[in-house]
């Protein structure tokens, strides 16, 4: 994947709104999922603000390092659209006026029985030597420039004109040189921190970068990203990936939950519904979010019951049967309270299994003994129950969905058993 001249390709997003706080360079994004189906891969990118200086910097720096740059934005009529004028000052090429593009400009004011605005002028101009590249939904026209092996393309900012020259224009001329073909693959694993995750797997990393391996944490979740690269075919990669995360599903076994992209409530789901099993849940501090995530995925009524958000120690009582003299004797945040929450979402369900949540979501509401972070979770099955202690650590948000994945982490792996019936298990 590193090194090959081909795939040396880099980004440049031209828009000094992009380097405020209310623009996202999207384009970028886009133009990375076209590249890589076409193998290859963005080793940089960057975002410039509408100055000569800094983007003639940058455009000197992608030039030397890159073979090919693709630079988006600042084509258009206004004073801060200055991408034409940066190229050709580095290149050291003039700007030539093209009396077709101005035609075809003026054309497009015509056909909406405007006049064409003077500043318009200046799109029809092209680097000294640059192929044009048509624009089908508006007036800045593109620009292919080669010079040795270098190539830099200059592309259009608003998207909708970004994409379909890109499709029409660009991939064409890409396709013709490909330097190979790329294959991508993610795997998510639950239950282990991502030093954990490196200290198993990470003696199994290629020493020649492919497949490339990145291990992305997230709460209550690492994933490892693969990308393997070959000059010869598809298939090829594919296969380079195969064989790599076969060694990595042996490393991580039952933490590893998903290869093809699928949530961990999708995995769940997939489980409930292959063992014919139901499920309802209670929740505390989760405020309904366990119940959200399971429901947010589609047909999940085959066995997804109920949920009942039991906030307040009277909703404990009269939503779950937990007595309230239980409750105050172990206090509402407790392993007791938990399995009890467990037990009755099920049996008031009649469920398969119940799953509960209750703990301490902060910033407020901790105690000496009970910080914030402190959530017991618990699943209860026909035979009995488990009650697990967490300490999470983090904001509200972060806490709330660390319980919901600790929570679906614990019914997946009891589904992951042989005999995990939900009834069979004896307790
Ligand atoms: P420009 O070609 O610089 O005149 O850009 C025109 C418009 O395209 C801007 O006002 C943005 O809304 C949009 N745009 C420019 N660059 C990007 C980008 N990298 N990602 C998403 N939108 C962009
Ligand atoms: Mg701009």
């Amino acid at each position: 994947v590193k090194n090959d001249i081909n795939s040396r390709v880099e980004i440049l997003a031209v828009g000094s709104e992009l380097l405020s706080p209310n623009f996202q360079d999207t384009n970028s994004l886009h133009l990375t999922a076209r590249l890589n189906e076409l193998g290859y891969s963005v080793r940089f990118k960057t975002v410039v603000g509408d100055e000569l200086a800094d983007l003639s910097y940058r455009l000197k720096q992608a030039c030397r390092q890159s073979a090919l740059v693709l630079v988006i934005g600042g084509l258009g009529p206004t004073t801060d659209d200055i991408t034409r004028e940066a190229v050709a000052a580095v290149l050291k090429k003039r700007l030539v006026f093209q009396p077709d593009l101005l035609e075809r400009i003026e054309q497009r004011f015509r056909r909406r029985n405007m006049p064409m605005p003077e500043s318009n002028r200046k799109q029809a101009f092209l680097v000294d030597g640059a192929a044009a590249l048509p624009n089908r939904n508006g007036t800045a026209s593109g620009q292919w420039i080669s010079f040795g092996k270098k190539n830099i393309v200059l592309l259009p900012g608003p998207p909708h004109e970004l994409k379909t020259m890109f499709e029409e224009c660009v991939r064409p001329r890409l396709e013709r040189r490909r330097p190979g073909y790329l294959a991508r693959r993610v795997l998510k694993t639950v239950g282990l921190t991502e030093s954990q995750v490196e200290t198993l797997i990470s003696d199994l990393y290629p020493k020649t970068g492919n497949p490339a391996v990145t291990v992305l944490a997230s709460p209550g979740q690492i994933e490892i990203h693969l990308t393997a690269f070959s000059r010869r075919s598809s298939a090829l990669a594919v296969r380079r990936l195969r064989g790599l995360e076969e060694k990595l599903a042996r490393r991580l076994r039952a933490h590893l939950f998903s290869v093809a992209g699928e949530t961990l409530e999708e995995v769940v789901g997939q489980l409930l519904k292959k063992k014919k099993r139901s499920l309802a849940v209670a929740e505390s501090c989760s405020g309904g979010l366990l119940g959200h995530r399971l429901t947010n995925v589609p047909g999940s009524s085959d066995y997804f019951l109920a949920g009942v958000v039991a906030y307040s120690n009277a909703a404990k009582a009269a939503f779950l049967g937990i007595p309230p003299s239980v409750i105050e004797r172990h206090g509402a945040v407790s392993s007791v309270v938990a399995r009890r929450m467990a037990q009755g979402i099920r049996k008031r369900a009649r469920g398969d299994f119940g799953l509960s949540i209750t703990g301490i979501a902060g910033p407020t509401g901790a105690t000496p003994r009970k910080p914030v972070g402190l959530v017991y979770i618990s699943l209860a099955w026909a035979g009995g129950a488990e009650v697990q202690r967490n300490l999470f650590l983090g904001n509200r948000d972060m806490v709330k969905l660390q319980s919901t994945q600790k929570a679906l982490d614990m019914i997946r792996r009891r589904l992951l058993l042989k005999s995990a019936g939900g009834k069979a298990i004896p307790g």
